[in-house]
Parts: C-alpha cells; structure tokens; sequence
C-alpha cells in the first residue's frame, strides 16, 4: 500500500466516524428522533385486532371441542362430561401457549364466541409446563364425580316421577272400572 493510498483510508474513517456519530448525537439530544421506550415502565400502545394470549369464557364455551380439532398446533385439550340436562361440562380447558403460533383459526371457529384474543404478550418462564394456561382451577376429576352425582340423582327423580305417573294413572283406571262395574249393578229405570 503506497502512502497516497494510506493516508486516504485515515480520511476515510475518520469522516465516515464523524458520520455516525453525527447521527447518534442527534439521536441522544433530540426528543423527537426518540425510537425507544422506557419498558416495563412505558409501553406501546397495541395496535386493533393484535393476536395475543388467549382467553376462553369457560362460563360461555360450550365444550363443542371446535377449537381443538382445528388448531394446526395441538396446543388446546379440554376435558368435558355431559350433565344432567344433556348440555357437556368443561371438567378442564388448557391452552399451550409456549406452543401456540396465534393464527386465530380457534377464535374463528368458536361458535359461542367464548374464545377471544387478548393483547397481553408478556410472560417469562424458565419451566415449559408454566406456558400452559389451565382456565378451570377446580380438579378435572372432582368435576366428574360431582356431575355423574348430578346425573345419578337427576335419574333417581325422573324414575320416581314416571313411578308417581304410573301410580297415578293405574288408580284413575281402577276408579273408572269400579264406576263401570257400579253402574252395570244399578236396576234400571
Ligand atoms: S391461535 Fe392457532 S395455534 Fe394458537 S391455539 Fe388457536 S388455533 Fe392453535
Ligand atoms: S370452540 Fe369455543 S365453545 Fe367450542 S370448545 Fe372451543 S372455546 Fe369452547
């Protein structure tokens, strides 16, 4: 390298160093060229229709497991039984969100609605089981048992009433055969 050649490269990053730091001056003094934020303490504002964590209604959600079969990921699994009045309990309702890749098909297809988008995006963990959000808190099997009763006694009540109905029923037939058998006795007239 001849010295013509040297001394150009030293112009060369000193003016291209006077650049940068043209720049990073005007970004430390001037409020208006701000693209940071002081996060945690201050946040940007989320954008309509952001795919965030979700959230299901378990109140609304009628356990049709819609959701579960559409999603491409696995990371929905319900538990449900069906209840005295023939409508399905949730007995639990888990969503993998360490999995989940929010494309929204679940949302899409909740009939009811009860499935939602939140805008939360934040959460660190160091154990994998923690990204799953369990939405019943109640034990699956407590909520099994506690239905099958519900069921068992609802049974217990409709053979007792068909039993009333019955009862009921054979009397009136016994009363009208006694008035026939009574009025085939009365002398006629
Ligand atoms: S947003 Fe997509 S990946 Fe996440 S749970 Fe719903 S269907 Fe599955
Ligand atoms: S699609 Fe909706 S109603 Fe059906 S199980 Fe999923 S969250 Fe519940």
């Amino acid at each position: 390298m001849g010295l013509k050649e040297y001394m150009n490269d030293i112009v060369e990053a000193v003016t291209t160093t006077a650049k940068g730091m043209r720049i990073t001056a005007r970004y430390g003094v001037d409020p208006k060229e701000e693209v940071t934020l002081q996060y945690p303490e201050e946040r940007w504002e989320i954008p309509a229709g952001y795919r965030g964590f979700l959230n299901n209604d378990v109140k609304t959600c009628t356990a049709c497991t819609m959701c579960v079969k559409v999603c491409p990921v696995d990371c929905i699994s319900l538990e449900s039984v069906r209840g005295a009045d023939k409508k399905m309990v949730l007995a639990s309702y888990d969503i993998n969100i360490g999995r989940c890749m929010y494309c929204g098909l679940c949302v899409e297809v909740c009939p009811p609605k009860s499935l939602k988008h939140t805008s939360g995006y934040e959460m660190a963990s160091v154990a994998r089981g923690e990204l799953i959000l369990h939405f019943i808190a109640e034990d699956a099997a407590e909520i099994k048992a506690r239905v099958a009763r519900q069921v068992a006694e609802a049974a217990v009540k409709a053979e007792a009433a068909k039993a009333a109905d019955l009862s009921s029923d054979l009397s009136s037939e016994a009363a009208r055969a006694a008035k026939e058998e009574a009025a085939k006795g009365e002398p006629k007239k």
